[in-house]
Order: structure tokens, then C-alpha cells, then sequence
């Protein structure tokens, strides 16, 4: 398994927000994680890239325990999110956003071919490479966020709502983006409230509810399963 999360708990304060979940990412996955607002998602998102600490289990990423690790060293170890909102760097252009995704990496000429391959990938930004992050539409700092990650040649991408507030157009074209990440040879853990899409694209998925693992299963079963279809899927 390359990402084995056992049993855990992670509290803001007093508010418990995961209550011991378990769940694995196995190496050229694509996993989904859904549920509805305020369900952790986001929540679990953190506790694996280590922006928040967890009160108790344990992580486990490529055969080590990095429950302890600081945020920067699991980037280190190729765990890489995304962020939620974009994030990107708003005064810095296109083509430096993606420079900083690649910021742990040394090799000069890899880099430069990955950062080529990214703008192959996503066209638009290859139109607006040399715009500040801050000027591009929503959609297009989304699609940098992703680009910018990429650049640090994950071993598991993490994605916090890589489609929200994109058009449906755009929404079409990121799922698509994913299916050729991950064919590319990376593993992707996917949050999304597009559970439709998101089952539709994943190998498997788990269902949160409350900041518990209410189920699981390949993606396909979870797009006919009754309780899902009508709790996510707006199907009675
Ligand atoms: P959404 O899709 O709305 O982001 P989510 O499934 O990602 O939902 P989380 O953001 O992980 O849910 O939130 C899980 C729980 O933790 C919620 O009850 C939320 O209010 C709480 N929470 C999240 N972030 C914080 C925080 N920084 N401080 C206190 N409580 C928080």
C-alpha cells in the first residue's frame, strides 16, 4: 500500500472532527473520498499532508510511519495536495507558480520538461503563462493549483475539490485531466461533493459521514448503491 491510514482521530480544539477512520491508497489508484459539507473531508485531506496534527493512529506513507512528519518533509517524500481553494502565488506569473511546485527538485532540464508537459496538459494556461496567478479566472488558478503540484512529481496527489466552482465545461475537462495524471503513473486521493463524477473516475471510494468511514467500495458499486445514490447522488 502506498498510503495506509489506521485508525485516526484528529480534534480543532474540543470539536472532534475525525472519529478513527482507516483507509488505504494503493499505488496507481485513483481514490475518492466523498461526503457532504462538514463531513471531514478536507478535514482528512490535512491530517495526511501534516497541516494539521492528529490526536491519535497513525499514517503510513511508502513503508514509513510519518504520522510525526512535518508538512514540508512529506512533500519531500512525494505526498503533495493541492489545495483547497487554489493558493496560488497571486504576484507571481504562470510559469514561477509552477517553478515553486518544483522547488524540492534539482534536475534543471526535468523540471523544464515537466513544466512543458503541464502546459501541454492545460492549454489555457499555456496561453497565459506569463500573466500574474492573480489575474487568471477562477477556473484557470484551479487548473495552475493542479499543474503546480504536478511539478513536484508526487507520488500521491492530493486533491481538495479540484472541480469547485469551475463551469460545467471545465468540470468535464479537470476529471478529464485526472484519468491522464493517473495513467501517467500517479496515484490520486480525490475529495469531491461531485460524488457522480467523482465515482464515475475513481478505483474505489469511501463515503464519510460525520467524520466516520460509513462505507466503502470500487467506485462502481458505490454509483449503484441505494443509500449512496439517494444521500449523494440526488437519485431517490
Ligand atoms: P466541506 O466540503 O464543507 O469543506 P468537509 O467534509 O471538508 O466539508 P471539514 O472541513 O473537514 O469537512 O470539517 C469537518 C468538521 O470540522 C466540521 O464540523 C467543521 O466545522 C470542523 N472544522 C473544520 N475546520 C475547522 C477549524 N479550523 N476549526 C474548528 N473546526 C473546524
Amino acid at each position: 500500500m502506498l498510503l495506509e491510514i489506521d485508525d485516526v482521530s484528529l480534534l480543532y480544539g474540543r470539536i472532534q472532527a475525525l472519529h478513527g477512520i482507516s483507509l488505504t491508497v494503493d499505488e496507481g489508484e485513483i481514490v475518492a473520498l466523498i461526503g457532504a459539507n462538514g463531513a471531514g473531508k478536507t478535514t482528512t485531506m490535512r491530517a495526511i499532508s501534516g497541516i494539521r496534527p492528529i490526536a491519535s493512529g497513525s499514517i503510513r506513507f511508502a513503508g514509513e510511519d510519518i504520522s510525526k512528519l512535518r508538512a514540508d518533509l512529506r512533500v519531500r517524500r512525494g505526498l503533495c495536495q493541492a489545495p483547497e481553494g487554489r493558493g496560488v502565488f497571486p504576484g507571481m506569473t504562470v510559469m514561477e507558480n509552477l517553478g515553486m511546485g518544483a522547488y524540492t527538485r534539482r534536475d534543471r532540464s526535468e523540471i523544464a520538461k515537466d513544466r512543458a508537459r503541464v502546459l501541454e496538459m492545460f492549454p489555457r494556461l499555456a496561453e497565459r503563462r506569463k500573466q500574474p496567478g492573480g489575474t487568471l479566472s477562477g477556473g484557470e488558478q484551479q487548473m495552475l493549483a493542479v499543474g503546480r503540484a504536478l511539478m513536484s512529481r508526487p507520488k500521491l496527489l492530493l486533491l481538495d475539490e479540484p472541480s469547485m466552482g469551475l463551469a460545467p465545461m471545465l468540470i468535464q475537462q479537470i476529471f478529464s485531466i485526472i484519468k491522464e495524471i493517473n495513467q501517467q503513473g500517479t496515484t490520486v486521493l480525490l475529495v469531491e461533493q461531485n460524488a457522480q463524477q467523482a465515482l464515475s473516475l475513481a478505483h474505489r471510494a469511501y463515503v464519510l459521514e460525520t467524520g466516520r468511514i460509513v462505507k466503502s467500495g470500487t467506485g462502481l458499486e458505490l454509483l449503484h448503491d441505494d443509500a449512496v445514490k439517494e444521500a449523494y447522488l440526488g437519485v431517490a
